[in-house]
């Protein structure tokens, strides 16, 4: 078998060898993927057309500059974890793009449960009563939740860890692991809001454990001038190469080509023929695609790829009372109230004026769902009259608000793709990464590791890309940061 290959490395070298014969590589959507896998594959000689649905690069990187002055809002990404290699290499060596820390604890933040504010500063075992068992009572939520991970905290320090760590605990969603760990039911009333597992309850414990034992967000930055300055550093080289407002309908494919067939804005049919393609939308909207030669299994497995539902909800204030009146400059307020989290987001204000913007709820799930049948106007309400009973500043300050309901765009189908128990393992996820004939799939859901984050995304367009360069047919390169 060939040596893993390293995916940074490729990033960085580029992809090796001159192409023999030069290829026309046909890519769907112009996200971080399609960005890359384009990018790399162009400067290794190949032709490229990217079809883009919309009129904007990026996807589910979406900044949002409606706000007054220099202010804006990710509706999408905006933390960018420096554990993340490629991600850092692109932002940082690649395109020398400014970044701040983005900070995730403030300990004058809230928790804010039960009707009760509390700041984090002064949050004990005590602050609320919910008739913790003995062995439970005293303890703070975090060394709960600590010990009940001890086992696979174990697992994972040994050499070969995470791959034997998906072996062995694929079967586990993290709430059945936290009931096998005999963790009470009051503790968990307590740890869902509090370290924000409610909304993953269901979902993959190693998914979950792997983030959390990354410590994934102890150490985030942002994009000074915005998340989109990413997709659009890609410009310089690559927008002769992307159509925009091009939704493609349909993939065929035979021994010798594809054809991709896309509607362009006004409705025209197009066709673009090619020798590979590589598809990066999100798995779910490939039901509304027609994609010819795939078998029953890569059926299954597209159809089986579960995308989460979130929202963010971001109001402008005339002056950020947060940072001038509660010393709050970043994290997160968590709370059992709808609106669920307040991020005081660091990313989007404005130093030359008084007024800001913040997150005033950022929900997943079920809390997203709750908001998805309002109208906008009611969610700013719902959300505005729950974000002043912790913050009664947000009354008199309030100036307007607007909402971003992923599963509602139809370019995106969701937040993205998570995990559920038994996913990792087995055929199935061969299934969702595996190419067929000249169709390749390339998203932030081909990649266990970095599922649902843009490093996700990029490891799976290099991986792909590095594949269709070296002539690979119907596989893909072993790659070395699943080890
Ligand atoms: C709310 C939110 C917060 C997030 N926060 C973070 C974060 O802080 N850090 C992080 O690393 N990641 C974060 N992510 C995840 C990150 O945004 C994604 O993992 C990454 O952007 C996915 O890139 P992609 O290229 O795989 O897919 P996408 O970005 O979804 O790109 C797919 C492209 O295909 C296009 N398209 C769709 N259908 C068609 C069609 N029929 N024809 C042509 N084009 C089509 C779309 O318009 C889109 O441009 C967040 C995502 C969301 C939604």
């Amino acid at each position: 078998m060939d040596a893993p290959i390293d995916l940074l490395e490729v990033l960085r070298s580029g992809l090796p060898g001159r192409p023999e014969p030069r290829r026309h590589i046909v890519i769907v959507g112009a996200g971080i993927a399609g960005l890359t896998a384009g990018l790399l594959l162009k400067e290794a000689g190949h032709r490229v057309t990217i079809l883009e649905a919309q009129n904007r690069l990026g996807g589910r990187i979406f900044t949002y500059r409606g706000f007054a002055g220099q202010m804006y809002g990710e509706f999408g990404a905006m933390r960018f974890p420096r554990q993340h290699r490629l991600g850092q290499y692109l932002i940082h060596d690649r395109f020398g793009l400014k970044t701040t820390p983005f900070g995730m604890e403030d300990p004058d933040t809230f928790i804010h449960l039960q009707g009760r504010s509390i700041r984090r500063s002064e949050f004990t075992a005590a602050s609320f009563e919910l008739g913790l068992p003995a062995g439970e009572r005293g303890r703070l939520p975090a060394e709960i939740l600590r010990s009940a991970m001890q086992p696979l905290i174990d697992l994972v320090e040994q050499p070969g860890g995470w791959l034997r760590l998906v072996d062995e605990y694929d079967t586990f969603s993290l709430i059945g692991w936290l009931n096998h760990r005999r963790v009470s039911e009051q503790a968990l009333w307590l740890l869902g809001p509090l370290l924000n597992l409610e909304g993953r309850f269901h979902f993959s414990l190693v998914e979950w454990f792997t983030h959390w034992y990354d410590d994934v967000f102890g150490d985030l930055e942002f994009i000074d001038a915005g998340s989109d300055s990413l997709p659009k550093a890609f410009g310089a080289a690559l927008l002769d190469d992307i159509r925009l407002g091009a939704e493609v309908q349909g993939i065929v494919q035979d021994d010798r080509t594809v054809g991709v067939t896309f509607k362009d804005a006004v409705g025209t049919r197009q066709v673009v023929t090619g020798d590979e393609c590589i598809v990066t939308v999100p798995f779910v909207l490939l039901r509304h695609m027609e994609i010819a030669g795939l078998d029953p299994e890569k059926w299954f497995a597209i159809r089986n790829v579960y995308y989460g539902r979130a929202h963010k909800i971001f109001m402008q204030f005339s002056r950020r009372w947060w940072q001038e009146d509660e010393a709050i400059q970043h994290g997160v307020t968590v709370t059992d109230l709808a609106i669920r989290n307040v991020v005081y987001t660091p990313a989007g204000q404005d130093p030359s004026s008084r007024k800001g913007v913040i997150i005033a709820s950022y929900a997943w799930e079920q809390d997203s769902m709750a908001y998805s049948m309002l109208s906008e106007d009611q969610r700013i309400a719902q959300a505005l009259e729950d974000l002043i009973k912790i913050h009664p500043q947000a009354a008199t300050t309030f100036e307007f608000g607007i909402s971003y309901d992923w599963a509602l765009d139809r370019y995106a189908g969701g937040i993205g793709p998570l995990f559920r128990p038994m996913e990792m393992t087995s055929r199935y996820f061969d299934d969702v990464v595996r190419p067929v004939n000249r169709v390749w799939f390339a998203n932030d859901a081909c990649d266990r590791r970095g599922r649902r984050w843009i490093e996700g995304a990029l490891n799976a367009a290099v991986r792909n890309a590095w594949a269709i360069h070296s002539g690979m047919r119907n596989a893909l390169p072993e790659i070395v940061e699943e080890g």
